[in-house]
C-alpha cells in the first residue's frame, strides 16, 4: 500500500500531509486531539497556533523568514495559502486570523479524498515493514511516543526542555574589546585554543550587570513546566539571585584567561562565547539560559563590553520542548538513521517557530512521497532557506550543544564581497535571489519571465 501515515496533525503533519496527496499520494495523519490534550492547544482543529498569531516578517528580501514564506508558496504549501486567506493587517508582518486559519485547514485537508485523519494517540513507534511514516508530534510530543523515541534513539538523544543561551552574530562583536582564547588555552590545536570569545568586566561593570539582572522583567513559568527541571540548567538571573557572587564562580569565573588588549589587567568577569555552527557565523553566550522577556534580554546582554552593538540571532529562554538531537540522528533525507522507513518533521526536529515547522513538514512529506513514488528528491539545496535550515539541524550545527533555531541568514554560506564589502540590505538582497533561484531550480519552476516580475513588483 502506497501510503504515507503522519502523526501529529499540527503545522508540519498538515503541510507533509498536503505535499503528499497534492503529488497523488494517499496519507493517514494521526491526531491524538481532542482525546488527549497538551497545556497549550485548545481545540481538536489541526494546525493550531498555540500562541502569538504571528508568522512574523513577510520580506522576502530582507528576511529569513520571509524568504520561507516564499519558497512555501513556491511549494504550493498549504499552511501559507491559509495564512494568506485569513491575514490581518500587522505592518510588514503575516499576522493570522488563528480559528480562521486553523479551521481553513482543517476543513482542506479532511475534504481531500487522499486524507485520512484518524482520531487517537500513537503511543509506539512503528515496525520497519509497517510503510513510510513521519512523526510530527510537535515540542509538546505525548509522554508514551516520547519514551518509544528515547528506547529507540537513546537517553540523551530527546531533550524536553529548552534552556537556550542567547545567539549573537560573530560579525556584531566588537573584537576590540574582546578577545579569543579558550580558558587555560586548553586544547592541542590553534583552532582549539581560541575556540571562544571573551568579554572582560571591570568590578564596576560586573555590579551594574548584576543589578540590571535582577531588575530585569522576566517571564513566568506554565504549570508543570519546571517538574525534574532545574539541576544543572539554572536561569542566570536565578543564579544572581542566589548571590552577587555567584555567576562570578560559574559560567563568567575570569580565571584561566588573559585580555589579549590589556595583558597587566586582570577583569574581575569574563563572559564567554562558545561558536555554534560550523560557518562560525553565530556565537552562543555560555551558561546564559535565561527566562528575561525579550525586550530586557537585548538591553542587558548589551552592557557587556564588547556586546554593545550585538545583533541577536536568537534571545534566550527556558520552556517545555521535546526535539531530539537531529544532527547525530537525522540523515539529509530527514529519515531517521537507524529506522529509515521513519521521517521527523516540525519543531520536533529541532527547528522553532511555526513557519520553520511547517516548513520541514513541506520537505518531510515531499522527500517521502518521491521516495515512495522510486524517484527520490536531489539534496536541498544548502542556499534555500529551507536547504540552510535543514543542513543546520542534519548536521551543520554542534551536535553537542544543538538547541533549536529558527531561521536566519547566519545560517546561510556567506556571500562573495566582490568588490569590497557590501552593506548589512545589499548582502539580504543577494542571500535571497540566490536562495530563490536555486530553490525554484529545486522544485523543477521555469526561471521567471519578465512580465512574473514585474507583476511581483
Ligand atoms: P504542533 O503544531 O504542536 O503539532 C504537533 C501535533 O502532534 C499536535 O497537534 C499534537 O496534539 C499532536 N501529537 C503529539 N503527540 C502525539 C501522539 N503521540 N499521537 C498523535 N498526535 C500527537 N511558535 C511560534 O512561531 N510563535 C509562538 O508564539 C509560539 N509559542 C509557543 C508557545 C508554546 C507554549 C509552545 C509549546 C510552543 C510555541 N511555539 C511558537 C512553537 C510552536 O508550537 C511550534 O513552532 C509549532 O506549532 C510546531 O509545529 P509542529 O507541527 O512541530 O508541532
Amino acid at each position: 500500500d502506497k501510503r504515507i501515515h503522519i502523526v501529529g496533525g499540527g503545522m508540519a503533519g498538515s503541510e507533509a500531509a498536503w505535499q503528499a496527496v497534492n503529488l497523488g499520494i494517499p496519507v493517514t495523519i494521526h491526531e491524538m486531539r481532542p482525546q488527549v490534550e497538551t497545556f497549550a492547544h485548545r481545540t481538536g482543529n489541526l494546525a493550531e497556533m498555540v500562541c502569538s498569531n504571528s508568522f512574523r516578517s513577510d520580506d522576502d528580501e530582507q528576511n529569513a523568514v520571509g524568504l520561507l514564506h516564499w519558497e512555501m508558496r513556491q511549494a504550493g504549501g498549504l499552511i501559507m495559502e491559509m495564512a494568506d486567506a485569513h491575514q490581518l493587517p500587522a505592518g510588514g508582518a503575516l499576522a493570522v486570523d488563528r480559528d480562521a486559519f486553523s479551521q481553513g485547514v482543517t476543513d482542506r485537508l479532511r475534504a481531500h479524498p487522499l486524507v485520512t485523519v484518524e482520531a487517537g494517540e500513537i503511543d509506539r513507534l512503528p515496525d520497519a515493514d509497517d510503510g513510510q511514516w513521519i512523526i510530527a508530534t510537535g515540542p509538546l510530543t505525548s509522554g508514551a511516543l516520547a519514551s518509544a523515541i528515547r528506547a529507540e534513539t537513546g537517553q540523551d538523544s530527546l531533550a524536553f526542555f529548552d534552556a537556550i543561551a542567547p545567539i549573537v552574530y560573530a560579525d556584531s562583536i566588537d573584537m576590540d574589546i574582546a578577545w579569543l582564547q579558550s580558558r587555560y588555552d586548553k586544547g592541542d590545536t590553534e583552532e582549539e585554543r581560541t575556540a571562544y570569545i571573551n568579554c572582560p568586566m571591570t568590578k564596576a561593570e560586573h555590579e551594574a550587570f548584576i543589578d540590571a539582572l535582577l531588575a530585569a522583567d522576566k517571564a513566568e513559568f506554565h504549570e508543570g513546566e519546571t517538574a525534574g527541571y532545574f539541576d544543572g540548567c539554572l536561569p542566570i538571573e536565578v543564579m544572581a539571585e542566589r548571590g552577587r557572587e555567584t555567576l562570578r564562580h560559574g559560567p563568567m569565573k575570569p580565571i584561566g584567561l588573559t585580555n589579549a588588549h590589556k595583558p597587566d589587567e586582570k577583569a574581575y568577569a569574563v563572559v564567554q562565547l562558545r561558536r555554534d555552527n560550523a560557518l562560525g557565523t553565530l556565537y552562543n553566550i555560555v551558561g546564559f539560559q535565561t527566562k528575561m522577556k525579550y525586550g530586557a534580554q537585548t538591553e542587558v546582554f548589551r552592557m557587556i563590553p564588547g556586546l554593545q552593538n550585538a545583533r541577536f540571532a536568537r534571545l534566550g529562554g527556558i520552556h517545555r520542548n521535546t526535539f531530539l538531537n537531529s544532527p547525530t540522528l537525522l540523515d539529509d533525507q530527514m529519515r531517521l538513521r537507524s529506522r529509515p522507513n521513519l521521517r521527523f518533521a516540525g519543531q520536533i526536529t529541532g527547528v522553532e517557530g511555526y513557519v520553520e515547522s511547517a516548513a520541514m513538514g513541506l520537505l518531510a512529506g515531499r522527500l517521502a512521497t518521491q521516495e515512495l513514488l522510486g524517484d527520490p528528491l536531489p539534496p536541498v539545496p544548502a542556499d534555500t532557506a529551507m536547504g540552510a535550515l535543514l543542513t543546520h539541524i542534519t548536521g551543520g550545527a554542534e551536535a553537542k550543544t544543538f538547541q533549536p533555531m529558527n531561521v536566519n541568514f547566519g545560517l546561510f554560506r556567506p556571500i562573495d564581497a566582490k568588490g569590497g564589502r557590501r552593506g548589512r540590505r545589499d548582502r539580504y538582497k543577494a542571500y535571497t535571489d540566490r536562495a530563490k533561484t536555486a530553490w525554484r531550480e529545486w522544485l523543477g519552476l521555469p526561471e521567471p519571465t519578465v512580465s512574473d516580475i514585474a507583476a511581483d513588483a
